[in-house]
């Protein structure tokens, strides 16, 4: 559900940031067009302009060069007509120029319609007189010529007509330059602007290219963060942990390095009592303590979170002990909800150096396996990684391989060991415990009781013992052999099991067996949940007239609100309690928990009695039941009957063992 959570959290993130690129492609594709469209409108009316201009003058330039013509035509006609020496001759020239200066008129009129109201406008009057003038002295030539006026005419002409005939020449080919220049003119224009155009595409490129590599950029970032960041905490991923270590240089001084499995103490209480949240900014705050503790630039040590409260470290060898002296009690500012709240967190961590020949997925594992041994201390700890935890570990894997099997195969005995009421040294009870036989060898329970244990295995054997008690003593009734009370031992996972005490109901109804032979033996818990579904199993236990037991007193987190709260028939004294029975002091010790016991109503045996003396040391400090190997070690099922048939025990030495 959390992990659903943070990679929401993330999701939304990188969801928000494609949106971010998608949009800024959008509008870059946008900006695209309408900068393509403005290009390309730009070109066409540059291109309009341009093919415009050189319509106009062109058709400038081709009146220009008529003016010119026909002028050169009228005056030759003059020149012709003065050498003329027929009339007739003479009228054909007349005729001609007159045809020339109407075409001279209309083209001069034409001139004026184009560039009137222009920068030519002043040079297109001095033309326009200049061809007036030329034109009316022409015909004051003609009609001397006619007149046979040669003298007065050659004068005219050297006079004035020249004159205008230089001045009109000079106006025709002074326009026909400034015709030339302006279409130069705007072949520059042209040019410069289509540099501009050409300079506006490459900026919109460049733009564009800018564009895209950016896009780019922050989409391999998303990728990458999307594949290599914890979206929670944001630091490296394992994924990226493991990328980092194979990094070549990284690769050649591994055997500097140790790696570290780390997890915080009692991260699933943060998370309970104070909700996800609250342990998701715990774990986001723990992530950057972690981070101020590596020192990477010198040491190019690494931090990334595997999942849950699981992080992974690499460190220099000789910098663990400082860390681990660090990590075991961090005194943290935690942001919630626009508080700060003070959190002190204990750590326990898993290290294994990186041995040469050792790849980093092994030394990884090997430090969970570390980490593994570290949880099962009470204390916030580090554990070194030793090849012995794997053998263990090897060996766990191997049973809970094997689990099923034996079930199946019934390779679980119940032995049975007997209790003693040490006032008529009697048999007043027993102890159910299991032994595996396996492969024609009887494997003690603690080789496998603390795996299966460890592995929520137990829960089933614990039922398979008690039916098989419930069985035997069924059996026993049948034949008529009167049973002892036999208590079975049940591990505290089975108070996680709503049904706890409807299972072992129904496991007696089953085999239809009295309740008065059957006892529950239950270990003392330290955790609050763990109280409050004892004692609701210990009243129901009660309601059904079935005794309850409380194990191992006096190891482990002995309460004595245990003894107060809790309506147990009866408490069980570890062996250790007569171990430590040297002294007057302890003496009067244990006589007084015993009492305390004793007062409280409930009855109290000792277990590991081995010698006449702790049978005696126990009678004098009132406890009179016993068990332990003064009077018999765990017995199998045939041998324990016979017990059932004579019990009675007669000691007939002091040491028995
Ligand atoms: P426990 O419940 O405290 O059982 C008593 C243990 O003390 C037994 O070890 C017994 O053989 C041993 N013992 C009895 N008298 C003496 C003595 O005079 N001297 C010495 N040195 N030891 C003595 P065992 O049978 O090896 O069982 C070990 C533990 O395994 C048990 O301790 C119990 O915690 C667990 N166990 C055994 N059977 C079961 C089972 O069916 N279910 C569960 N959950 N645990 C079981
Ligand atoms: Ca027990
Ligand atoms: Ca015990």
């Amino acid at each position: 559900m959390k992990r659903i959570k943070e990679r929401s959290k993330g999701i939304i993130k990188k969801k928000r940031m494609s949106f971010a690129i998608r949009l800024s492609v959008i509008l870059l594709s946008v900006f695209t067009v309408f900068s393509i469209l403005h290009l390309c409108s730009s070109i066409k009316s540059i291109t309009a302009q341009y093919s415009d201009l050189m319509i106009r003058e062109t058709k400038r330039t081709d009146t220009i060069n008529s003016i010119e013509s026909h002028l050169a035509e009228h005056q030759t006609y003059i020149f012709e007509h003065v050498l003329s020496t027929t009339d007739s001759e003479k009228n054909g020239l007349e005729s001609k120029a007159q045809k020339d200066k109407k075409e001279l008129m209309s083209e001069v009129q034409e001139l004026r319609k184009e560039f009137k109201d222009t920068k030519y406008d002043i040079r297109y009057k001095s033309l326009a007189s200049n061809v007036i003038n030329y034109l009316m002295d022409s015909e004051t030539v003609f009609s001397m010529s006619h007149n046979g006026q040669y003298d007065e005419m050659h004068e005219y002409m050297q006079d004035t007509l020249v004159d205008y005939i230089n001045s009109v020449n000079d106006n025709v080919s002074s326009f026909k330059n400034l015709l030339q220049e302006d279409i130069q003119e705007a072949r520059v224009d042209l040019e410069s602007n289509t540099k501009a155009i050409y300079m506006h595409a490459i900026i919109l490129l460049m733009v564009l290219i800018a564009c895209s590599v950016f896009s780019l950029i922050i989409s391999f970032r998303l990728s990458h963060e999307i594949i290599n960041i914890d979206p929670l905490t944001q630091i490296p991923n394992f994924d990226c942990f493991l990328g980092y270590c194979d990094k070549p240089f990284m690769r050649r001084n591994l055997s500097n390095y140790a790696i570290m499995s780390i997890d915080i103490k009692g991260f699933q209480y943060f998370n309970q009592q104070l909700g996800t949240s609250f342990g998701d900014a715990l774990l986001i705050e723990y992530a950057s303590q972690l981070k101020k503790n590596k020192s990477r630039k010198r040491y190019h040590e690494y931090i990334a979170r595997v999942n849950g409260d699981s992080f992974i470290a690499l460190h220099k060898i000789d910098r663990i002990p400082v860390i681990t002296d660090y990590l075991r009690q961090i005194d943290m500012n935690v942001r919630f909800k626009d508080s700060v709240q003070k959190v002190t967190v204990y750590s326990r961590c898993g290290v294994c150096p990186l041995e040469k020949g050792m790849s980093v997925m092994d030394a990884v594992e090997n430090s969970r396996t570390a980490l593994k041994e570290a949880k099962k201390l009470s204390s916030s700890s580090c554990v070194w990684y030793t090849p012995k935890m794997s053998e263990k570990e090897h060996n766990a894997k191997e049973t809970i391989a094997k689990f099923s099997e034996a079930i199946k195969n019934k390779e679980f005995l119940v032995f049975y060991q007997p209790k003693v009421d040490m006032t008529t040294n009697k048999l007043c009870g027993c102890e159910a415990l299991v032994r595996w036989m396996h492969d024609g060898k009887l494997i003690p329970p603690f080789s496998f009781i603390p795996i299966l244990e460890d592995e929520g295995y137990i829960t089933e054997l614990d039922f398979y013992v008690f039916e098989k008690v419930c069985e035997d003593i069924s059996v026993w009734v049948s034949k008529g052999i009167e049973p002892v009370r036999i208590s079975s031992n049940f591990s505290k996972l089975h108070l996680k099991n709503k049904r706890f005490a409807e299972d072992v109901l129904e496991t007696i109804a089953k085999y239809n067996v009295d309740k008065k032979y059957i006892e529950i033996e239950l270990t003392e818990s330290s955790g609050y949940d763990d109280f409050e579904a004892m004692t609701q199993f210990v009243n129901k236990m009660k309601v059904e007239s079935i005794h309850t037991a409380i194990d191992d007193f006096g190891t482990g987190y002995s309460s004595l609100s245990l003894l107060k709260d809790l309506d147990i028939d009866v408490v069980k004294l570890d062996k250790s309690f007569l171990n430590g029975a040297n002294t007057d002091l302890q003496k009067q010790m244990i006589e007084n928990i015993i009492k305390m016991i004793r007062d409280l109503h409930h009855d109290v045996i000792c277990e590991g009695v081995e010698t006449e003396q702790q049978a005696q040391f126990l009678k004098s400090v009132k406890c009179f039941m016993a068990q332990g190997y003064l009077y018999d070690k765990p017995l199998p099922h045939d041998d324990f009957e016979s017990r059932l048939v004579s019990p009675v025990y007669v000691l007939e030495k002091e040491d028995k063992s």
